[in-house]
This record gives C-alpha cells, structure tokens and sequence, in this order.
C-alpha cells in the first residue's frame, strides 16, 4: 500500500473525492494543496450525454481531461483512482490505482462529490436489459445500441425480428428521458431515412415510458402540456401512468391504465431512477449520519458530516434541504465548501450556512424546441432551445470545447443534418446483436470497460502498512 503524501511543507491538505471543481476552484489561492482524485481522468458535463448517445457530439467536447482543466492552479493536483473506503478517524482515503494498488490519501479536509448511479428500484436485473446514461462510457453503449439497431433490422429478413430491431423504449420521462427519446425519433424520422434500402427507418416504433401521470414530472403543467404535443409530433408514443414491470432482450413487460402489455423490441434504454453514489452510505455508517430512500446522505448545513466538521459531501449524493440532483446545487454547494474551507485557513470560523439560489430548470425535446422554467418565465419552443444552447455552451469547460460544440450542432443540425459521430463501436454492442456476430473476434460484453492508463501517478508515494478492512 502507498501513502500519497503531499509536499514536505505541512500545508493544509483537502482531498475532494470526484466532481468538486468548484471545491477545487474555490481554493486556487488558499494556503492548501488540494488533491482531485477521480475513477475516470475526466471531467464530465453530464447534461449533453444524450448527444454522445444520439452521434453528435464526440465525447471529448464535453468531457476534458481533469488535470488539463486544473493545470494552471498551482495549488491543485488530479489522481486517477478508485475511492472504496474512508477512516475519518484517521483522517484517511482509501483508493485503488488503475493497476489495483492500494493508495491511502491523507487529508486534513476532505470533500466527497461522488455523484449518484442509476436505481432500478430494486430490479436490479433489469440493469442487464436496460442501461442507462451517467457516464461517457454508457453514453457510447447506448449510441452503439441505437445505431446497432437500425443495421440489425437492414440485415434481418424476418419482420417480426425486423420489427423488434426497429422497436425503442425508453423507461422514464424526466429530462434524460425526453432528451434521449426525442433524438431516437429525429435519427429515425429525419437522419437516417435516406441512408438505409432494405428498411424504412421511419416505421420505427418509439416508446416512452413513464410511471407518473405527466412527461417531466417535476415541470410547470405547461411546459409537460408541450413536451407532451412535441413529442407525440415526432412520432413519439407516450404512456403514461405505467410502469415497467419485466424485461428480457428480446420485450419489455408494461403495466399501465390498460393492463398489462409485452412489447416486443431489442432496444431499451433506462432513464427512470437514480441512486447515491455507494460511498453516501460508507460515509453514513462511519459518522453515524442518516440517508434517504435514494442512500443520498444527510449533511449538515455547511454541507459537513455529523461530528466531523472537516469532511463534506456535495452534490447528487448528498440530501441538503429538499433541493434536487441537478448541476446548480451540486455546483453551488461545491464552491460554497471551497470558500468556507479557505475562510477557515484564515482564521473565520463563523460561516453562514450554505443557501441555494434557484436558476430553473430547461430540458430539449428535439430540433428547435425545448421548454424552459427560469426567472419566473415558463418558454417553450425555439427561443427556449435557444436560451438552452446558449447555457449549456456556457457551462462547458474551455472555449476550445465551446467553440467546437457550437461548430459540430451548426454542422450537424443546420447544414448536414446529419449526425458526425455515428460510430458503432462494437465495444459493448456484440451481446445485442446475439445470433448476429458481426465482428468475431473483437472484444465481447464486459471486457470492453475503459482501461484506465497502467501507471498510476505517485508524487512520493511511500509504503504504509495494508489497508484496513
Ligand atoms: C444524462 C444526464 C443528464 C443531465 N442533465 C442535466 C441538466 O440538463 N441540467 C442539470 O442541472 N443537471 C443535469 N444532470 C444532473 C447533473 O449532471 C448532476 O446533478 C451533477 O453532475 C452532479 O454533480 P456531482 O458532482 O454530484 O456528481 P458527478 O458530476 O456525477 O461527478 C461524480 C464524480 O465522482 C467520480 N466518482 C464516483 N465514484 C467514485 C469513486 N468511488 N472513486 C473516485 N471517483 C468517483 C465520478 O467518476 C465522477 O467524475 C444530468 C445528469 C445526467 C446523468
């Protein structure tokens, strides 16, 4: 086991555990030295990933490398690594490198922003039929099983197995959901008809799902009233008030208002629920501090653990006055914990505790029209996309990033019409197409997860005696 020490100064040490840039911004001139260790070696915007997953944009756009993006604070310093345990009496982290070493990280205040994971609300084998999307390697499994898809069905000869092919459900209507749905409909509609001739991409079969009575459940009826219209335009069949109740690959078993309903298709997609990341509950257990029916972890005011006022959680995992698992609080709450930490090196212990300052909420639906709640107003259609490019562009990191999004959406959905990043992988997509071995040989299911690099990096790394537990 190694130990990461830090410099041979004794400054203050803060490790921030995953997606805390704001922590580690909020600390570019503190007397501290700050370490973001992370399981992947990037940082990702969470909110394009259905643009991965529908080939418009290539991943790298919206998820830089973290020590590019932290390069220039002198004070900060990236480590790729997995976190799989805390002992805060010890004031310790413990990680595992890419080649599986074990790596204990020393803190003097330690912030976890670890995120959350999907919920199959205790079915948990649907995760074999259905993926969902919260990271890029999921974005790029999805985009393989949409595109997948489509080349199945130009393959197939029978048409019921054409019409399974050429069949999507996606299970869950909230913003992912929508997103996701609205651009499988584009590609089948707009995209992709001219590029096929034994199919017709626009026969396809697109389902969405959803439990609760509306789309976007927690929107202004208005704007669910919209999506709802927009949607069904665009050849989407929407039900509501029905849950999935079973799945195998080959249908999805639904029960809804009209009983229940097996469909027949290869292609589901999960977008329903969403879980604290596990290190919540590792947290909970060593400082006695409660969770919630999603394991999201009680903090306390400013954002600090029970009995531990030097370890925080923010963001997804963190359950923090009812506010929801956007990108607003989990930003807000991470720079707030880098000021208060700065505030305390210089000697002000006396911070108020953290607030939230809304600025609403907007999801798209498909090319030109998205809904949009902020500031009081509720818009719909174009001028909502475009008030929702304009931010999400914003809130990409580098303008190099910005700019070459805002090239790839002209290309692509104004002049091409296309999509660029149509790339089936293979990595994942070989166990969908079954029977259909397209690419012997090449990597199947499972052995296709991102290897991280071999070597990890250990500034004076030293040998400590093994891991505890
Ligand atoms: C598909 C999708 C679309 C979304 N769209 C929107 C939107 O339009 N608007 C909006 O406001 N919000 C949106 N969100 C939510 C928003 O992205 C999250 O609320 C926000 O990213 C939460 O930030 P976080 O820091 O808590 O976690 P994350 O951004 O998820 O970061 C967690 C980090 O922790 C790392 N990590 C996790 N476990 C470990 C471990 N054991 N060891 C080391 N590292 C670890 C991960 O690799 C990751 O980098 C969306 C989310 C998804 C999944």
């Amino acid at each position: 086991m190694s130990a990461i020490q830090t410099t041979a100064t004794p400054r203050h040490r803060v490790v921030v555990v995953g997606g805390g840039l704001n922590v580690v911004r909020a600390l570019e001139h503190a007397d501290a030295e700050v370490t973001v260790v992370d399981r992947t070696n990037h940082h990702l915007f969470q909110p394009l990933l259905y643009q991965v997953a529908a080939g418009i944009l290539p991943p790298g756009l919206i998820a830089p490398a973290l020590r590019s993006v932290i390069k220039k604070q002198a004070n900060a310093r990236a480590l790729l690594a997995d976190v799989h345990d805390f002992d805060l009496d010890r004031r310790v982290v413990h990680a595992e490198g890419p080649d599986g070493q074990p790596l204990e990280l020393p803190y003097d205040s330690l912030v976890v922003a670890a995120g959350a994971t999907h919920s199959y609300f205790g079915r948990d084998e649907f995760a074999e039929y259905a993926p969902g999307m919260k990271t890029s390697e999921d974005a790029r499994h999805l985009r393989d099983q949409i595109l997948l898809a489509f080349e199945m069905a130009e393959l197939s000869t029978d048409s019921a197995e054409r019409a399974e092919w050429l069949t999507f459900v996606v299970i869950g209507a909230g913003p992912t959901g929508v997103e996701l749905v609205g651009q499988v409909a584009e590609l089948a509609h707009s995209v992709l008809p001219r590029d096929y001739r034994s199919i017709d991409t626009r026969e396809a079969r697109i389902l969405l799902l959803e439990g609760a009575p509306s789309v976007l459940p927690p929107f202004a009826p208005k704007l669910q009233a919209y999506t709802h219209r927009r949607l069904e335009k665009m050849g989407v069949e929407i039900r509501t008030g029905t849950l999935a109740i079973g799945m195998d690959d080959r249908s999805v078993t639904v029960k809804g208002p009209d009983g229940e309903e097996t469909i027949r298709t290869r292609t589901r997609i999960w977008a329903a629920g969403v879980a604290a990341s596990p290190l919540a509950t590792l947290l909970a257990r060593s400082s006695g501090a409660d969770t919630d029916r999603a394991g999201r972890i009680a903090v306390n005011p400013d954002c600090s653990l029970p009995g531990h006022a030097e370890v925080f959680a923010v963001g997804d995992m963190v359950s923090l006055n009812k506010l929801p698992g956007i990108a607003q609080p989990a930003m807000q709450e991470g720079k707030y914990v880098g000021k208060l930490i700065k505030a305390r090196l210089s000697g002000d212990q006396n911070v108020e505790p953290f607030t939230y300052f809304d600025k609403g909420s907007m999801a798209t639906i498909g090319y030109k029209s998205a809904v949009a709640d902020a500031f009081g107003m509720k818009v719909t259609g174009f001028l909502a996309y475009v008030m929702w490019g304009f931010i999400h562009v914003l809130y990409l990191i580098g303008w190099g990033n910005r700019l070459g999004t805002l090239y790839t959406w002209l290309r692509a959905l104004v002049f091409t019409k296309n999509r660029g990043h149509r790339i089936i992988t293979f990595e994942q997509a070989n166990d969908q197409a079954q029977g259909h071995r397209l690419n012997a040989g090449r990597p199947a299911a499972g052995d296709a997860g991102v290897r991280p690099v071999q070597t990890p990096v250990q500034p004076s790394a030293q040998p400590v005696s093994e891991r505890a537990g």
